[in-house]
């Protein structure tokens, strides 16, 4: 994979193939639909398909970068209703091969593989600055569950706010992937906030950062869901990990 200097918005982004952008626009083209909210670990789909995360802080534009990527209004809107916000929440993502000719789901039911390549899993966010320590303390045993020994789960965006950069609670988050071996990648969130120059700080910081930690993915992608930009690309990272 080639990496020229783009744009500056763009600039730790890695370089997709034409092919790569095709695909993941292809997989985001498909249904996209909510399967189920997990509380307990004993709940996690087992039906085999592979899945990836959004993981972040409250607040980092998650949803509204689940929005953007899948092209819906409401998809992640789930996820922050009351009650829901400790849930990880699974999608369906993309049509498999066994499904209709016409690439749309044929079942996108539990149990059943067709219909769907991925799972998109919608991580609850962390950091809210009034949780409680009984809510922190779920939120670490039910992640900390769920990274550990998830054959299924191919790789975990990572999202981070390209105003601030990593934060003390990001590191932990870091910690528990790396400690579980999990695959990670960074994707930095709102780029049309800072200005060129401090967007271009927080992405050296972020990728020397990332450096000292094993499991994360070294290349940094970064974002505006209200500008759309970066989506595709981020669309192409995702269709990678597509069976
Ligand atoms: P979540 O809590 O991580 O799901 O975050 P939301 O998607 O609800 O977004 C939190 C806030 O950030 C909202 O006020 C959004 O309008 C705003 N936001 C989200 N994405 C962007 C973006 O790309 N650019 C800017 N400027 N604001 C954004």
């Amino acid at each position: 994979m080639t990496r020229t200097m783009g744009p500056a918005m763009t600039m730790e982004s890695p370089d997709f193939t034409k092919a790569d952008i095709a695909k993941g626009e292809a997989l985001f083209k498909g249904a996209c639909t909510f399967v189920k909210g997990v509380v307990r670990i004993e709940d996690l789909p087992k039906d085999g398909t592979p899945e990836i995360a959004f993981a972040g802080r409250s607040n980092v534009g998650k949803s509204s970068l689940i929005n953007a990527l899948t092209g819906r209004t409401s998809l992640a809107r789930v996820s922050v209703t009351p009650g829901r916000t400790r849930e990880l929440n699974f999608f369906t993502l993309g049509p498999s091969p066994l499904s209709g000719e016409d690439g749309l789901p044929k079942a996108g039911r539990e149990g059943d593989k067709r219909g769907r390549a991925l799972y998109l899993v919608d991580m609850p966010g962390y950091g809210y600055a009034r949780a409680s320590k009984a809510a922190i303390k779920d939120w670490t045993r039910l992640i900390g569950d769920y990274l550990k020994g998830r054959r299924e789960l191919k790789r975990v965006f990572l999202l981070i706010d390209a105003r601030h950069g990593i934060k003390p609670n990001d590191e932990v988050t870091m910690k528990l992937l790396d400690e579980a071996a999990v695959s990670y990648q960074v994707v930095l969130t709102k780029a049309d906030k800072p200005k060129a120059a401090e967007l271009e700080a927080v992405q050296a910081k972020v990728a020397s950062a990332l450096a000292k930690h094993p499991a994360a993915y070294p290349e940094v992608l970064t974002t505006s869901a209200r500008m759309g930009s970066g989506i595709k690309e981020l669309r192409a990272a995702v269709a990678t990990l597509a069976p």
